[in-house]
């Protein structure tokens, strides 16, 4: 290893500095070498690491009194010749010059300021009529709830976070990479932290660290009249807990509406198809036709032919805006042809044939299609 510099030395500071004058010092330093303002330089990188490592252990009054006494030499029988960054607390001297130099937008209490949960999703089952009148439905979810022993920390109650040593309480890893386009600087998430530049060494027997606990919760759901499949209904503050005092996050409910054995939706109409037998669509009369509110009368007019469409105003489906708006119910009338049918019913038709066609029946009887009737 090259001979190290003394750390007074380092930060430009006499052996009686208080903790204010190193602090100044190192802030000085870290804004003037700090990587994301040199990117891809190198000695202004390892500037940025000694004056960073002699602030870690002058500001710590125990690792200065080592230091004091036995110099490098202090810190250098771990073997690995790493220094232990865990323990120091860079956060708001980070946060200074993140917030000086990115005009606060990439500082770093924005992953340590309160922050809203995530939003959690579930899904429902409901019938069309459901659907279409609205429903109360009970949903059993796994909720997350911040935990009564450490308080969502995760700590062991007496203990509290340590600065990621990773990224020194940054929550990010800034790294310089040459590219055929020269050098490119990328900043990432810490993957130690995850971002929240803390890491916990005594975890909370409460929640192992989490600072959650989990159970399983009942919510109710208001489904409203006129919903659609694959909607989602907002349940505000069902989701994960906020992080550092901030609020919970939303329940999406999508909804999944059953087929329906004769209606089919689209948007606020129902269409159907309603069987009519050939008696009522050649001479007319009432038919009961089904709707989502039940049977309703229609007079069917002399003469319907096959496939007829007819409109059954504000039996659709209600607006999700207002209720009180609903869309219409179209009908397919199909004529039934008659199958099995009795002697005397067969007659009948014949006559009726005999009557209509009657001609023409004449003329296929002297074939013999229709040699028995007379
Ligand atoms: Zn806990
Ligand atoms: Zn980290």
């Amino acid at each position: 290893m090259a001979e190290k510099r003394d750390y007074y030395e380092v930060l430009g500071v006499d052996r009686n500095a208080d903790d204010a004058a190193l602090k100044k010092a190192y802030r000085q330093l870290a804004k003037k070498y700090h990587p994301d303002v040199n990117p891809g330089d190198k000695e202004a990188e390892a500037k940025f690491k000694e004056a960073t490592e002699a602030y870690g252990v002058l500001s710590d009054p125990t690792k200065r009194r080592q230091y004091d006494q036995f110099g490098h030499a202090a810190f250098e029988g771990g073997g690995s010749g790493g220094f232990d960054y865990s323990g120091m607390d860079f956060g708001d001297i980070f946060g200074d010059i993140f917030g000086d130099l990115f005009g606060g937008s990439r500082s770093r209490s924005a992953n340590n300021g309160p922050m809203r949960g995530a939003n959690l999703r579930a899904r429902i089952n409901i019938t069309f009529e459901n659907a279409v009148f609205g429903c109360e439905k009970e949903l059993e979810i796994n909720l997350k709830d911040e935990c009564n022993v450490c308080h969502g920390t995760g700590c062991r109650p007496g203990s509290s976070p340590i600065t990621c040593s990773k990224c020194g309480g940054s929550g990010q890893i800034v790294y310089t990479q040459q590219s055929l386009f020269g050098m490119v600087r990328n900043v990432q998430t810490c993957p130690e932290c995850g971002g929240s530049g803390k890491m916990i060494k005594d975890k909370c027997t409460g929640c192992r660290g989490t600072g959650y606990t989990s159970s399983r919760k009942k919510i109710q759901v208001t489904v409203p009249a006129g919903i659609d499949n694959g909607m989602s209904i907002r349940i505000r503050d069902k989701g994960e807990p906020g992080k550092n005092g901030g609020p919970r996050g939303d329940l999406l409910v999508e909804v999944n509406i059953a087929r329906h054995p004769i209606f089919q939706r689209q948007d606020m109409d129902i269409y159907s198809t309603a069987p009519l037998t050939f008696a009522q669509a050649a001479l007319g009369g009432e038919v009961r036709i089904n709707t989502v509110d039940g049977e309703v009368a229609y007079q069917v007019k002399p003469g319907t032919q096959t496939d007829s469409k007819i409109r059954l105003r504000g039996k659709g489906v209600p607006s999700l805006k207002n209720k009180n708006v609903r869309g219409d119910h179209y009908v397919t009338l199909v004529v039934q042809v008659p199958t099995n049918l009795s002697q005397e019913a067969k007659e009948a038709l014949r006559h009726y044939d005999d009557i209509v066609n009657g001609g023409d029946n004449e003329a296929r009887k002297r074939k013999g299609f229709m040699g028995k009737h007379k």
